[in-house]
């Protein structure tokens, strides 16, 4: 078996351009122009490379800022272009029979089923695919966000050495950074990642966290927080209701609250909202030590914000702590 690293590039029509009007057979995100691919052998060996200009059929203009980020000229599109139907036969080929695919991020592989389903071409050979930023992720210090290539790369030190934007170019460099990975575990855990990422969480709790849980169908923020230092903020040692402090908002929809058990202490609860397809909030739930790095930032925050104080933080400090 061979992972084969695949980046694509798309054209799409301008915003209400004819093109833009159409109605295809099958919606399509944006038509494939280019496709870039390295091959990984099983013992992650980076191997050989594939590459083609494709000659779009039904977005034909091509899109200016497509045409920047790529450096893709139309007239290059119209001179080594080949139909999709070529591309494709020859891109099969040269991927063989037993392949598992990698991209950098969801939309690639949903884009060329997209377009396979559009040219009524065979999409079944592409069904075994990975997000390799999932794998990336699970098996790095993990951040909350999924990473740009470029910043993978600088976290595994790997410099750049073609061109970025240009599919075979990223297809290369992210062949870089999956040769560095476990792929087997990676691809075994796959479920975990993806459901951690579905859940907010991303594999990235910080040390001290004891706990995480997942909320579903909460009408608002609202509601979603008052569940959460109401019914649902129960003690992690007993289970008893705890009682709130007060929600402190952080970026990206999360927020953190200290929470206390009258006989277990305090926990530093975090959160992070999420909107689900009907418009209702999922909540993903942390739950610290006391002692932890993510309650210290909590008691940081608490005491900056102290309405009933006005005096400037560093200031209060000194009279509170008197030597
Ligand atoms: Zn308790």
């Amino acid at each position: 078996m061979d992972y084969i690293v695949l980046d694509m590039e798309w054209n799409q029509p301008w915003p209400g351009s004819p093109s833009a009007r159409k109605v295809l057979p099958v919606q399509i995100r944006g038509e494939i122009i280019q496709i870039g691919a390295v091959r990984v052998t099983e013992d992650q060996q980076v191997a050989d490379e594939f590459q083609v200009l494709i000659l779009p059929k039904y977005y034909r203009r091509l899109n200016r800022r497509v045409s920047k980020l790529t450096g893709i000229k139309e007239s290059q599109l119209k001179e080594n272009g080949v139909p999709m139907e070529e591309a494709m036969a020859a891109f099969r080929e040269w991927c063989g029979e037993d392949v598992v695919f990698l991209t950098w991020g969801f939309d690639d592989i949903t884009i060329l089923r997209e377009n396979l389903r559009l040219y009524g071409l065979e999409e079944n050979w592409v069904s075994r695919w990975f997000n390799a930023q999932m794998i990336f992720n699970a098996q790095t210090d993990g951040s909350t966000a999924q990473k740009s290539l470029k910043s993978a790369m600088e976290i595994f030190g790997i410099e750049a050495t073609r061109p970025a934007h240009d599919a075979l170019g990223d297809a290369y460099h992210t062949a870089l950074i999956c040769a560095k990975l476990d792929l087997q575990k990676g691809t075994a855990e796959y479920g975990d990642a993806l459901k951690s990422h579905v859940n907010g969480f991303h594999g990235a709790e910080l040390p001290g966290c004891l706990d995480r849980k997942v909320f579903y169908d909460y009408a608002d923020k609202r509601a979603a927080l008052t569940a959460m230092s109401g019914k649902e903020n129960k003690c992690p040692t007993c289970g008893r209701q705890m009682l709130g402090s007060r929600w402190f908002a952080q970026p990206g929809r999360r927020y953190m609250d200290l929470a206390a058990c009258p006989d277990h202490g305090k926990f530093l609860i975090r959160v992070r909202l999420s909107e689900q397809a009907d418009g209702t909030v999922r909540v993903s739930r942390l739950t610290y030590e006391a002692t932890s790095e993510a309650a210290q930032t909590y008691a940081r925050r608490a005491e900056k914000a102290d309405p009933e104080d006005p005096r400037p933080s560093s200031r209060r400090r000194r009279i509170r702590k008197p030597e």
